[in-house]
């Protein structure tokens, strides 16, 4: 039984797609909403919508069991949860090509309100999902933001995301590593959830990263996070290969072969993600950061830190001819930076931005050359500019290092004397690296060989950020064990920033 909205606009496309594919859709076997729905880019007066079908999630090719044809897919938005008062509606189509992703931009909603969706086809309903555009540009008065990085499918379960979905958030951000590309054991890892041969294999081809991601997004408790509150995302090195940099992968790959894979990679992180329609990636390429403005309280500027960068080598971090962000991207950031209105400027960064010594030796540092470490002087060149530009309170938030930190941005770190020009908040893994333990490995050594880290934790979990127009709130959620289902997700520490004043005071 089909079940559509009487909106007449709706109705109309629909009797345009020929009868044939509306056939179609009533001879799925099983709902095809396996993977959940999704909002994304949120904007005053616009959000996407995203959903993929497959009836057989884990089928080994990658395509969700689903008819190698194209398919009809009614969305509808609601201003209510229970979905009765409508306010924009249509039919998508789901193609074999995308995997049968559809991604809808619904165009002329109101500023920072609440809207709820779902998507129909074959007589079958996805779940109601919750969004919520942004704010009108004179608004300023509170934004409630959590970010995630680094969900390594088979070391454990998502209870962090189960945490997040019970939040009342405006916007979640994803850093990147949402996929790992590494083979995953006929056993399913720490999940021990069996699996089919398929998943055996690194992912190399565009199958392979398809039911990587169907793998990932058939969780209930990362299909509960994407269902509670528009996301950001941008992908990291393992959305790709581990500790890529623009065309060079790091196990030898050449650059032609390496760059096929990038493009499998960035397509079905595509059809995997509410995306604009306008990142469909032209072979390997395409455009991930962007700007999410929230009034005059917040601007979120989402970098690309893996596109663009010079190759790996720590021992070139202070030539100023290397790039993190590349040209172009560098010079949108600051541009932005320049013209921003806003009290809070996000900057969300895959790789840490401070530097850390990672040894005890202090005569000797141990820096990591695939983080900003390793881009030393593209560091002082991007904090250089967002000085001379006097940027209203730069706040830095960070994934890829599967460990928290708080720290203070210097202009110099080995003077400790040295100006505080920011702050940086980086978030632990979801899963990756498994459950952890407060301050091992290394916690203490590492606080004490850098001044300005004034915070450390090697637990899974994410974090909150409250933005209000004279403080900025962080909370450090992590989960006690992600080996079992049923972690529990406990605040372990809080920062406050006044506007005005990059120092990390704790709560
Ligand atoms: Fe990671
Ligand atoms: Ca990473």
């Amino acid at each position: 039984m089909l079940m559509y909205a009487a909106s007449t606009a709706g109705l109309a496309a629909f009797a345009q797609l020929p009868s044939e594919a509306e056939a179609r859709t009533r001879s799925l076997q099983g709902t095809p909403f396996t993977l959940g729905v999704a909002s994304g880019d949120p904007r005053p007066d616009s959000v996407v919508l995203w959903t993929r079908l497959a009836v057989e999630p884990l089928a080994d090719d990658g395509l969700g069991g689903m008819p190698r044809t194209p398919l009809p897919v009614r969305w509808e938005l609601a201003e209510d949860d229970s979905m009765r008062k409508v306010v924009r509606s249509g039919t998508a189509t789901a193609r074999p090509e995308l995997a049968h992703a559809v991604h809808v931009e619904v165009e002329g909603l109101l500023p920072g309100r609440e809207y709820w969706y779902r998507f129909s086809t074959g007589g079958y309903e996805s779940p109601v999902a919750r969004t919520k555009t942004a704010p009108a540009p004179g608004w300023a008065t509170e934004v409630a933001f959590a970010w995630a990085s680094c969900q390594r499918w088979e070391d454990g379960f998502y209870t962090a995301y189960r945490d997040m979905a019970a939040q009342d958030l405006d916007v979640i951000g994803h850093l990147g590593d949402y996929i790992y590309e590494y083979g995953i054991g006929a056993t399913g890892g720490r999940r021990n959830i069996p699996l089919s041969p398929a998943h055996n294999a690194p992912t190399m081809t565009l199958s392979q990263y398809r039911l990587r991601y169907a793998l990932t997004n058939t969780d209930p408790d990362l299909r509960a996070a994407r269902a509670a509150a528009p996301w950001f995302l941008v992908p990291d090195d393992h959305d790709v290969e581990d500790n890529w940099a623009a065309d060079q992968s790091p196990t030898g790959m050449t650059p032609e072969n390496f760059l096929r894979r990038r493009a499998a990679a960035f397509r079905a992180y595509f059809e995997n993600q509410p995306l604009r329609p306008s990142t469909l990636p032209a072979g390997p390429d395409t455009t991930y950061y962007t700007r999410l403005r929230y009034g005059r309280l917040a601007t979120f500027f989402a970098m690309d830190e893996r596109q663009y960068r010079s190759p790996l080598d720590i021992n070139a971090r202070l030539d100023p001819n290397r790039t993190m962000l590349g040209a172009e991207q560098e010079e949108w950031l600051l541009d932005g930076l320049g013209r921003s209105h806003s009290t809070w400027n996000i900057l969300a960064n895959q790789v840490q931005m401070f530097q850390l010594d990672r040894l005890t030796d202090p005569g000797l540092q141990q820096l990591n050359p695939d983080t900003w470490d390793g881009y030393a002087a593209a560091r002082d060149r991007l904090w250089a500019g967002i000085a001379e530009r006097r940027v209203s309170n730069p706040v830095v938030v960070t994934g890829d290092a599967h460990v928290n930190c708080a720290a203070e941005l210097k202009v110099g770190y080995d003077d400790p004397s040295s100006p505080t020009v920011g702050v940086e908040f980086m978030g632990t893994s979801i899963t990756t690296g498994g459950n952890g333990s407060d301050m091992t490995p290394g916690g203490a050594e590492w606080l004490a060989a850098n001044p300005h880290l004034k915070f450390f934790n090697n637990q899974r979990g994410y974090v909150r950020c409250h933005i209000a127009a004279d403080t900025l709130r962080t909370d450090y959620v992590v989960v006690d064990r992600v080996t079992a289902p049923d972690g529990t997700a406990s605040v372990r520490r809080s920062f406050v920033v006044e506007s005005g004043r990059p120092v990390l005071q704790e709560v």
